[in-house]
This record gives structure tokens, C-alpha cells and sequence, in this order.
């Protein structure tokens, strides 16, 4: 439902009210998103578009551009404070300034619900709220797709078996360990209480954390099989390791795609053995072959990351070379996604293993070099293949 209201403080204001969230813009300098919960998701100011993650990380970017870059929380706050005072400014406006008749009383009233949070709690609350949300998984979420926008987190299992790879901090101190039974019951009931309605507006779940294929098979049907007695997605996606996929026949893949699972993302990287072997990557590379034929016939989708620009300059030339082939051999279609993902060193990052993580290309290269992917993948599948998605970690908000 959208409805103008003319007359506000700060000129006329088109509030569109979707399931779980409300926008209000005013023109197209000014737009704002909030979630059924109350909190600030993001919008524009300025000339600059924010996106605000339920953990308070804030990423922004001029509007018409990428990528975007994530903003210090000094930054962030300076930014919510502002949104709580204009917020706090259109609450007041609903209230005397809007006519009382039909339809648009019911939407002024269910906008003053969705608004009441940010127009009374600033930083500092949002901030609890965020604590309250990495609370659910021990910390912040680590890595979503990014195509994958607004998922909500369920995390199946923690940490990262391998923990080895040159280029990845995500899980250096983190034990591995599955949720199951109950644990994994009351997980599911905390999620869903922190989302509340704020929910309707999230139609897919995300299995992490490195690996949901890490438990048996009868475990991982048991997770499976709970999401739907609390929650209502339209689709849940997981990241996978291509040997916990090889150890379950096509036969098992299949029943898990029937308890509700509908992609699999798998850690290609690159299709240059050389440089894999740099990254210190655990699989070979024709077990990710393997992974993604067994997915595809039993019918599942697949994610396939890939990091654009590791290794440097040295590198590019084959990377991109032996990726484009790897990928041309695999049986993807438009039900699959490559994930390009511009790698950038962590800070201060010696890898998870023993090894230095690799060179990265200046940023403005690797801009240049994720259109070199693009294009090179669009030649692979000219009338239509799967989908190249940009994955970067750093502009990554859930
Ligand atoms: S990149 Fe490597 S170390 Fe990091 S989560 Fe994936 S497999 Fe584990």
C-alpha cells in the first residue's frame, strides 16, 4: 500500500507499507526504510545511500555507484542520530497533520507502529538492539552471499572444520560445533523471537556457518525439517564443503532438497590449481567439480564464490583464464550463481593457517578486474547461463 501525505514539515512524504517493512520518501533525496521491529535499515541522505545491518555495521556509497564501503561507527551514529531526529519529526507530523478518514488513518497508524522505535532510541539503543542480535550467533554474522540480501541467519553449525585457508580470518578463533535437538530448537525460537514481524519482510533462511553439510545426514534433516515449524521461507540456501557434499550420496541430496533446501554455496576461489594451491585451499579442485555435478543432478542449485583479484597482479591472467574454463566445464544454468567477490586482505591479516595472506589488486583494479569476470562469464553462457553476483565481504550488512 502507498499513500502521499502532502503536507508534512518537510514537504510531501510517500509512505509505502509492505509486508515487514515501511519506506518513506520525500522526493528522491530523502528516503528511509524501517523494519517491522522499529529498526533503521537504511535509505538516502545527501546524495548517499546507507544500509544498516541488525549488528550495527552501516555501509555507504554515492547513489548510482558501487561499491559500496563500510563507515566507521562514529560515522554510523552521526547518521542514526540524524535519521532519529527526522524520524521523530515525521511521528509528529502523522499525528496533527494528517486528516482522520478510511485508509489512510490505517496506514498512519500501522507507519507510527513501525517508526516508534527509531524516533524514541538513538545510537546507544540501536546499538543494544545490535547486541541482542549477535547474541543469536555468538557474534557478528560472518559472511552471507551478498545476493542474498536481508536473509535471516541460522546458524546449523559454528566455525570452520579446515580454518586453514591463507586468505580467511572469519573463523581463526571460533571451535567448531553443530546445533542439534533441542539446542537446535531453542536456537530457532530466539531467532525468531529477536525478529518478531519484522520477519514477513525475509523470505529466505541462510544455514551457516562455513559448512551445514558438517553433520550426519540424519542431523541435517533434523534442522531441515524445523525451520518450517516456526518459520515461513520461500527458500533456504547454505554454504557447503565440497567433500561433506561428496560423502552424501545423490539419493541423500535429494531428501534434503525435499525438507526444503534450494542452493548450495561452495568455495571455488579460483579454477587455477597453482593459485589454490597458495590459498591453501583443503579441496582439489576436481572435488568442487565433483560437488557441483552431484548437486546439479539431484537437483539443487549451486553457489559458486569466486575471489576476484587474489594473488595480485602476478596472478590475474590465469586466474581469470582457468576460472572462465573450470566454470565452462560445470553443469550450471540459470537456476545457479557465480559469486565474484573482490578480495581484500583482512586487517593486518596473516591467514588462518601458517601461510601470509596472498597480494590483492589495488581496489580500482580489482573494480576493473570483476568486469573482466563478468564479461568473461557472459561469453561462457551467451543466451543465459547463471547468474554473476557481485559478494563483497566488506559492504556485506544482514
Ligand atoms: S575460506 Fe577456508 S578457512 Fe575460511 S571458512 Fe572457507 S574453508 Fe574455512
Amino acid at each position: 500500500m502507498i499513500v502521499t501525505f502532502p503536507d508534512t514539515t518537510a514537504g510531501p512524504v510517500h509512505l509505502s507499507l509492505k509486508p515487514g517493512s515501511l519506506t518513506a520518501a520525500l522526493g528522491r533525496h530523502r528516503v528511509d526504510t524501517w523494519d517491522a521491529g522499529g529498526r533503521w535499515l537504511g535509505g538516502i541522505r545527501d546524495g548517499r545511500y546507507y544500509r544498516r545491518g541488525l549488528d550495527h555495521r552501516m555501509v555507504a556509497g554515492l547513489v548510482g555507484t558501487r561499491p559500496a564501503r563500510r563507515i566507521e561507527r562514529e560515522a554510523a551514529d552521526l547518521v542514526l542520530a540524524r535519521v532519529q531526529s527526522e524520524t521523530a519529526a515525521l511521528v509528529e507530523d502523522l499525528r496533527t497533520r494528517v486528516p482522520a478518514s478510511g485508509t489512510v488513518v490505517a496506514l498512519r497508524d500501522a507507519a507510527e507502529r513501525f517508526l516508534a522505535f527509531t524516533a524514541t532510541q538513538g545510537p546507544a539503543e540501536h546499538a543494544a538492539d545490535a547486541a541482542r542480535f549477535e547474541a543469536l550467533y555468538g557474534g557478528p554474522v560472518p559472511a552471507v552471499p551478498g545476493e542474498l540480501y536481508r536473509v535471516v541467519y541460522l546458524q546449523s553449525t559454528r566455525g570452520c572444520a579446515w580454518n586453514r585457508c591463507s586468505y580467511c580470518t572469519l573463523y581463526a578463533n571460533v571451535p567448531t560445533s553443530v546445533r542439534k535437538g533441542l539446542t537446535w530448537l531453542q536456537h530457532l525460537d530466539e531467532v525468531a523471537r529477536y525478529f518478531g514481524p519484522a520477519l514477513d519482510m525475509r523470505r529466505t533462511a541462510f544455514l551457516g556457518d562455513a559448512d551445514a553439510f558438517l553433520p550426519p545426514q540424519e542431523v541435517l534433516l533434523d534442522q531441515l525439517r524445523a525451520i518450517p515449524t516456526r518459520f515461513q521461507f520461500a527458500a533456504v540456501d547454505a554454504f557447503g564443503a565440497p567433500d561433506s557434499v561428496l560423502r552424501r550420496q545423490v539419493t541423500d541430496l535429494i531428501e534434503l532438497r525435499n525438507s526444503g533446501l534450494r542452493r548450495v554455496y561452495l568455495g571455488l576461489e579460483s579454477g587455477c590449481v597453482d593459485l589454490r594451491e597458495t590459498l591453501s585451499r583443503r579441496e582439489p579442485l576436481r572435488d568442487v567439480q565433483s560437488a557441483v555435478e552431484r548437486l546439479a543432478e539431484a537437483g539443487l542449485s549451486v553457489g559458486l564464490t569466486v575471489l576476484v583479484g587474489v594473488g595480485g597482479s602476478a596472478w590475474a591472467d590465469r586466474h581469470l583464464h582457468d576460472t572462465t574454463e573450470v566454470l565452462r566445464r560445470m553443469p550450471l544454468g540459470v537456476q545457479d550463481v557465480v559469486s565474484l567477490s573482490p578480495y581484500r586482505p583482512f586487517e593486518g591479516a596473516e591467514g588462518a593457517g601458517d601461510a601470509r595472506s596472498p597480494d590483492a589488486l589495488p581496489l580500482d583494479e580489482a573494480e576493473r578486474e570483476l568486469d573482466k569476470f563478468k564479461r568473461a562469464l557472459e561469453t561462457v553462457w551467451p543466451s543465459g547461463g547463471p547468474r554473476a553476483a557481485p559478494y563483497d565481504l566488506d559492504a556485506f550488512v544482514c
